[in-house]
């Protein structure tokens, strides 16, 4: 089921390709809170991922690779209606998606018709080719032209990408509206997280929100590719959304209160940001001194050095080449 760490790691270009070392950083209350899967139906559990029930024909995925089982990694979902069925993300293995798209079709009566990948890292992007059906098909799989690119320019398993030639371009500036009969999916372009981020909509914002790597919850987020303030406010335009369900990209699922905690923490950041470039302080001396507020919990890290990050991508925005 699960490749091994080395292809994971080439697979990847992106949030997760150090997970194996945030095994001993985690505390016991951290691991509990991040395991926590709340009120929710769980309809599927494996190593690596659980299936949670959040309506009619809908279910969000949430991984748990902090056992290093990568073959899923990043959260996703799956939205049925009466005429078709979406699954969100195309995970970190082809195994995963061929998952992924089992439990759409158990779940929903249908194979995945349409796949939309939120952003270019490997961990929601290098399985598309799981979606092949056993007669040759393949989904339709949704991706912004820069995600596309990000992709097919990315190293990586050239098979494995193959299927990414044939993506279905959503627009830069407008949203897309997927009919599935009974619901309305909207796909809905946003960007701080990378260079393009899509965030997947049901029902006018009524429905839950699968929101990619723009949001994390109970897991620190990673900057690499960030630009700190259009995440910042692409983060308060989700959190905007009248829903009753965040589907983060990491993490377990986050309601009101959660991305309220989000939102302070990555304002946390931002402040202790600009205090240290205002005196001169590197990032590296500010990710040292820099502690998440006590009251926001425990947030688990990827990698120890994502702090760091996260303040020097603040300050190149700063410095006016973010
Ligand atoms: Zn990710």
């Amino acid at each position: 089921m699960s490749m091994s760490r080395r292809r994971f790691v080439a697979a990847s270009a992106g949030c997760a390709s150090y997970l194996a070392a945030a095994g001993p950083l985690l505390s016991g209350r951290a691991l509990r809170r991040w395991g926590g899967q709340g009120a929710r139906r769980v309809v599927a559990q494996t190593p690596f991922a659980r299936v949670e029930e959040l309506g009619d024909g809908m279910f969000a995925i949430v991984s748990t690779p902090l056992n290093g089982d990568y073959t899923t990694v990043c959260n996703g979902g799956i939205v049925g209606g009466s005429s078709g069925t979406v699954v969100v993300e195309a995970f970190a293995t082809p195994e995963g998606a061929r998952w992924a798209a089992g439990q759409a079709r158990a779940l929903t009566g249908r194979w995945p018709d349409q796949v939309v990948v939120s952003h270019y890292h490997g961990d929601h992007s290098a399985g598309p080719a799981g979606y092949a059906d056993d007669d040759g098909g393949a989904p339709t799989l949704r991706a912004t032209a820069a995600t596309r690119d990000l992709v097919q320019g990315s190293p990586g398993d050239e098979a494995a990408k193959a299927p990414w030639a044939d993506v279905l371009v959503v627009a830069e500036d407008t949203p897309l509206e997927i009919d599935l009969g009974s619901r309305v999916v909207t796909v809905v372009p946003r960007r701080g997280h990378t260079a393009s981020d899509l965030s997947v909509e049901v029902d006018g914002g009524e429905g839950p929100v699968w929101c990619g790597d723009l949001v994390w919850n109970a897991m620190f987020p990673n900057y690499m590719d960030a630009v700190p303030s259009r995440l910042s406010r692409a983060v308060r335009a989700l959190q905007a959304i009248p829903a009753g369900t965040f589907v983060p990209g990491h993490g377990p699922l986050a309601d009101a209160e959660a991305m309220s905690r989000y939102v302070a923490l990555i304002d946390s950041v931002e402040e202790a940001a600009r205090y240290a470039w205002s005196r001169g302080i590197n990032s590296e001396e500010a990710a040292e001194s820099y502690q998440v507020p006590a009251e926001l919990g425990e947030w688990v890290m990827f990698s120890p050095n994502y702090y760091q990050r996260a303040i020097q991508a603040w300050m190149d925005e700063l410095a006016g080449h973010g």
